[in-house]
């Protein structure tokens, strides 16, 4: 029996991974992206450069032989160098040991990577300039918008990895068939570059993912290949010190002389590039149902768009590509069971990531410079070394370990109820120590 036609709405990098997955069970795939092909060299401004990739992305790529080409562009980060805004920045490793790392890559060389695996395989092809306008969900017909005009292509089933703002997600609403939440916070990013210094060497520390927290906003930056760096600005939209509230250039300069003194020297376009680049929003998507008449499903930000403070939406969109072909396997490519089968294990570890990436924006921007934390971060550090098998920190869970991100959020809790046991316990004893001492004074 032939295998049913495949759609995928979207050749980001989870339609582009998954085309590869599902041709390689059997399947005739055709993936259709909105824009040009990418290959061609044209990127959109302003959309991030580069992305961290850690555990849970390159466990995906390795069960297709793909890690190693990506991993060998990568430039690995093994901790945040954080800067404060006098005195020396400061590293702190992201593993007790120091070694493990994140990955900075670029998003477009690792686009093109995945569409050239996927292509590259029998039964895949690619289609560009057309734009999912409409779909009827019951019989997967899609409508598109083409430079030549509109046109109607039918499939068996329709795959929707068209990223946050997804047209898929919108016509099952559309159609009565989902419901969304979504949750924008106050606050945008706008891209900034460091380059390269004259001679051509990185101009900062090129194994760290570089945070300036100032509070109640920051900036972070990661290296890039060619040695610049990529900036992200994470500001409030209003307010005092956000985006709308700088708007001269003397504001613009006086900002970061103020609150980012080390910044200027190191990016002499910083203006231009203040002018030139968008302000991106940032926000939270849930979704429920992802899947409909077991023919059409959600994957990646399409179902479950997340805050990018814990770098985690890509590795979590490539999470959603395996498990989906797990589902498929174990449901004997039964599309209806396996839809059904991958959104009931993955929508609890969206939903818990979402909360997680939130809860690491409090930390990046305010936590990691204050000394209650550090001191909370090496007692933490202790118990890792006295208990290695019983407690992990959770960057570690869900940078460097494929453990459920909903098993990693309960594991989390309960470690911390463990630590406030103990810092309870010895808080007790100091206090009894300390009575007993000033007793024996008196
Ligand atoms: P996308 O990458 O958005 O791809 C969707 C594709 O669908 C695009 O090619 C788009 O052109 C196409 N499309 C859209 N609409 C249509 C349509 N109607 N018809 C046809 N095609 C369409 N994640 C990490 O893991 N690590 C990080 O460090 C990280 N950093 C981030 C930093 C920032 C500032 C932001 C905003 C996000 C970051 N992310 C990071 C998140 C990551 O970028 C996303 O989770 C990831 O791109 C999701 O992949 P996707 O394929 O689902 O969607």
């Amino acid at each position: 029996m032939s295998r049913p036609r495949v759609a995928i709405v979207g050749a980001g990098l989870a339609g582009s991974l998954l085309a590869g997955y599902l041709a390689r069970r059997g399947y005739p795939v055709t993936l259709y992206e909105r824009r040009p092909d990418p290959r061609g060299g044209q990127s959109e401004r302003g959309r991030s450069i580069n992305l961290a990739l850690s555990e849970r992305g390159l466990d995906a790529l390795r069960r297709v032989g793909l890690d190693g080409s990506v991993l060998a562009a990568a430039l690995p980060m093994r901790g945040r160098m954080v800067h404060a805004v006098a005195g020396e920045p400061d590293f702190q490793p992201y593993s007790l040991d120091g070694e493990r790392a994140i990955n900075s890559i670029s998003r477009g060389a690792l686009n093109n990577a995945l569409l050239d695996a996927a292509t590259a395989l029998p039964g895949v092809s690619a289609v560009f300039g057309h734009q999912l306008v409409g779909l009827d969900p019951k019989t997967a017909v899609m409508t598109f918008a083409t430079a030549g005009g509109q046109v109607e292509i039918e499939a068996d089933v329709v795959l929707g990895a068209d990223g946050a703002g997804s047209a898929v997600r919108g016509q099952l609403r559309a159609h009565g068939l989902t419901g969304e939440d979504i949750e924008f916070l106050d606050y945008g990013y706008k891209e900034l570059t460091i380059p390269a210094r004259p001679d051509g060497g990185f101009a900062l520390d090129p194994h760290a993912l570089h945070i300036w927290p100032r509070g109640s906003s920051m900036m972070i930056a990661l290296p890039n290949p060619d040695h610049s760096f990529t900036c992200t600005l994470f500001w409030p939209l209003t307010g005092p010190g956000s985006f709308e509230s700088l708007a001269t250039d003397a504001e613009i300069r006086g900002h970061f002389a103020v609150h980012y003194p080390d910044v200027p020297d190191l990016a002499p376009d910083l203006l231009a590039d203040y002018r030139a680049n968008p302000v991106g929003k940032l926000g939270t998507v849930r979704t429920a149902p992802w899947q409909a008449y077991g023919r059409v499903g959600l994957i990646g930000d399409a179902a479950h768009a997340i805050v990018p403070f814990y770098g985690q939406g890509a590795n979590c969109a490539f999470e959603d590509v395996v498990e989906l072909d797990r589902c498929l396997r174990e449901c004997g490519d039964e599309w209806p069971a396996a839809l059904a089968r991958y959104e009931s294990r993955r929508s609890e570890n969206a939903d818990a990531i979402a909360e997680m990436a939130l809860d690491n924006f409090v930390e990046m921007r305010d936590r990691v410079a204050s000394p209650v934390y550090l001191a909370g971060r090496r007692a933490e550090q202790f118990l890792q070394r006295l208990l290695p098998q019983v407690y992990q920190s959770r960057y570690e869970l869900v940078s460097f370990s494929t453990t459920p991100y909903a098993q990693v959020q309960r594991q989390v809790r309960r470690q911390h109820q463990v630590l406030a046991g103990v810092a309870a316990a010895v808080g007790a004893a100091v206090l009894v120590g300390v009575s007993g001492a000033l007793r024996r004074r008196r």
